[in-house]
This record gives structure tokens, C-alpha cells and sequence, in this order.
């Protein structure tokens, strides 16, 4: 992976229903407004160009629920992003599915357009739970589906998973990495629930018809799955992120190794490795600016080189590979050890940090206090 080549990450803002936690960019959307979406993804597509003229090896399909929409439109939206960037023979294509949006016959035909990782929203196999948060699959059809995913080719499949759910135990949870690992899959992201202002899982909370576990038991389910996934051959690669050797997830590194990166789509954001960009969150203005043939950016920041720099470094240190002062000295033309030799020698004191061959990672317990640490690093 260079900084020569690019990714691409494409918006897909709809979904069957809402999520009781989600605070994404996403929502329900007739057909209609989903066909006149893809047209004007497509001619977003159509009129990139710039400096964004270097071979794409990776290409993310997130949202919302990318699978909400056909396979002939996710096949017009890759085939569009193939005619105006070079897409590498080797690129990794991934694709976030629900579940509840896939079968047999449709992860075939994806698999056939060319998308060759699956990342399912599994998030629990425990159906009590999946109701409580308003998902629309059962643990079964996550099953299902990755049984499909395999038949269908795709030999680079992630399931995502939370923790901290309202009505989760610790065994329940630990029964939901069994049951994951057991299906085999390549790679495992696993996020603890982070209650969103504004969202109905934060009012049911309020109002206690949903309760969620303790910090205790969250913690203990953080320290459950660092304790078992690595026994079961998936090595932690980024905080939240395990993957079995060679399966980590290009494209996202991409993000936190500070390497540009081109987003389509209502809500994508975009870093050429200095500037920062993104569009409307709101779908009906992106189409309409859209298919006027007009931009619908409404956001762009070049940072000040102390910000990128601490950016850079919090970024870096989310992996447990961790942040190369070599790098860091090719890019920016400074020294990191001069600049933070503070910030450093504190998070050392604290066990938050230790030097790793030519540069620094976060301890275990930097990990999980990892806010205290990035703070270090603020202009
Ligand atoms: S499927 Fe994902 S993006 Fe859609 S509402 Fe649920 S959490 Fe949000």
C-alpha cells in the first residue's frame, strides 16, 4: 500500500429501517429516490478527476446499507467508478451488507461484478438483543448469509459486532464471539455501543426502557474479546479491528496510516493528504446539486500543520503496528521525538506507550484509555 495509488469509499445513504443507536448517515428511501441516488452518484463519479488521477486499490461500499440497493445498480455504481479511475487488478472492493438484504442468488451476482470482501452487520447473534436495537435480521440470517457469502466465492468476509448492548450480559456476549468465530470468518470489527444524542436507543435509555450493562461489564466484555480472539488466530491490528494474517482491511488502514483517500456520495469525505472535503448530508440536495451537473461539497478545511500532525499521530496509534518516526520524518520533515518528547515521556510514565522497533505504540492499557492518550497530542 503507497500513497501513490488511492481509495475510494462510496456513500450509500438508505437502509430498510432505522437502527435504535445509529447516528449514520442513513435512512429509509422509496425506490424512486434510490434509482435518482445512483444516477447522481454516478455523475458525481463521471466528474471526478484532478489530482485523484492515480491507480484506486481499494474501494469501500459503506453506508447506510449498500445492499438495500440492486445488484444491477451497485453494478453500474463500480462499473461507472471503473470507466474514470484506474481500478487495480489486485484492488480490494468491499461491500457492507445487512443480513437481512442478501441472499444466495444476490451475493452470487455481486461476487460476479467484482466485489471480492463482505462485510456484514452481524452485531450480536443473540435475537433479544437484535430487536432491542431495531435490527432487521435475526441471528440465524446472519448465519445464513455467511454461509452464502462463502458459496458465492467471497474468501474475504468481516463480521461487524458490538458490545455494551441494552440487555447484554457478559455471557451473552462471549456466546456472540463463540458463535462468530465458529462461522470462520476472515476478519472481526468489534465496537462498543457509543449512545448518540438524538437517537431513539439514547431516549429509550433516558427514560429507562433500555438498559444497558454497567461500565464494569462493558469492561469486562472488552477484556473478554481481547483475551479470546487472538487465541482463535485473529490478531488485533487496530483497536477495534482482528483479522486473521493477511486479511486486515486495506482501505481502512489507508485511513489511519494518513493516505489519501476520494469519497462519493451524500456525506463522503474526502483527503488528498493535506485538505479535507465532503459532501451535503443531505440526500435530496446532493441529487438535485448533482444531477445539475453542480458540486455538492459544503465542507473543506486544509488543517494547520500542528493539527495534521497530532491527526497523524492519533491516527498512527489506533493500530498496534503504531506510528513510524521514520515515516513521520519522510512526511512532514520533522522529527517526532523532538516535537512531542512532553506528550511522550508522560504517556510512558502513565504505561500508556512504549518505543517498537523505529517508533511508538500504545500499551494494552493505552488502548483502553486511548482518549487520554490522543489528547496528549493536541496542538
Ligand atoms: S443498518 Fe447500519 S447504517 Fe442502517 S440504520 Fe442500522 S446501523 Fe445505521
Amino acid at each position: 500500500m503507497s500513497t501513490k495509488t488511492l481509495g475510494v469509499y462510496i456513500h450509500i445513504p438508505f437502509c430498510r429501517a432505522k437502527c435504535g443507536y445509529c447516528a449514520f448517515v442513513s435512512r429509509p428511501g422509496s425506490r424512486e429516490e434510490q434509482q435518482q441516488y445512483v444516477a447522481a452518484l454516478c455523475r458525481e463519479i463521471s466528474a471526478a478527476g484532478g489530482d485523484f488521477a492515480v491507480p484506486v486499490d481499494t474501494v469501500f461500499f459503506g453506508g447506510g446499507t449498500p445492499t438495500i440497493l440492486s445488484v444491477a445498480e451497485l453494478t453500474v455504481i463500480l462499473d461507472t467508478l471503473r470507466s474514470r479511475f484506474v481500478v487495480t487488478s489486485t484492488a480490494e472492493i468491499s461491500l457492507e451488507a445487512n443480513p437481512g438484504t442478501v441472499d444466495a442468488e444476490s451475493l452470487a451476482q455481486l461476487r460476479q461484478a467484482g466485489f471480492n470482501r463482505l462485510s456484514l452487520g452481524v452485531q450480536s447473534f443473540d435475537d433479544r438483543i437484535l430487536r432491542a436495537i431495531g435490527r432487521i435480521h435475526c441471528a440465524d440470517e446472519a448465519r445464513q448469509a455467511v454461509a452464502a457469502a462463502r458459496t458465492a466465492g467471497f474468501d474475504n468476509l468481516s463480521l461487524d459486532l458490538m458490545y455494551g448492548l441494552p440487555g447484554q450480559t457478559v455471557d451473552s456476549w462471549r456466546e456472540t464471539l463463540r458463535r462468530a468465530v465458529e462461522l470462520a470468518p476472515d476478519h472481526i470489527s468489534a465496537y462498543g455501543l457509543k449512545l448518540e444524542e438524538g437517537t431513539a436507543l439514547a431516549a429509550q435509555v433516558i427514560t429507562r426502557q433500555a438498559i444497558l450493562p454497567g461500565e464494569a461489564a462493558e469492561e469486562a466484555m472488552y477484556d473478554y474479546l481481547n483475551a479470546y480472539l487472538p487465541r482463535q488466530g485473529f490478531h488485533r491490528y487496530e483497536i477495534s479491528n482482528y483479522a486473521r494474517p493477511g486479511k486486515e482491511c486495506r482501505h481502512n488502514l489507508k485511513y489511519w496510516r494518513y493516505f489519501p483517500y476520494r469519497g462519493f456520495g451524500a456525506a463522503a469525505h474526502s483527503f488528498d493528504g493535506r485538505a479535507r472535503f465532503a459532501n451535503t448530508e443531505d440526500v435530496s440536495f446532493y441529487c438535485t446539486r448533482q444531477l445539475a451537473g453542480q458540486s455538492a461539497e459544503t465542507f473543506r478545511e486544509t488543517l494547520p500543520e500542528p493539527d495534521q500532525l497530532a491527526e497523524y499521530a492519533f491516527l498512527a496509534l489506533r493500530t498496534t503496528e503504531g506510528l513510524m518516526t521514520g515515516d513521520f520524518r519522510e512526511r512532514f520533515g520533522q522529527n517526532f521525538d523532538d516535537i512531542y518528547a512532553g506528550p511522550v515521556a508522560e504517556l510512558i510514565r502513565d504505561g500508556l506507550l512504549i518505543r517498537e522497533r523505529d517508533g511508538w505504540r500504545l500499551t494494552e492499557k493505552g488502548f483502553k484509555l486511548s482518549n487520554q492518550a490522543y489528547v496528549k497530542f493536541l496542538p
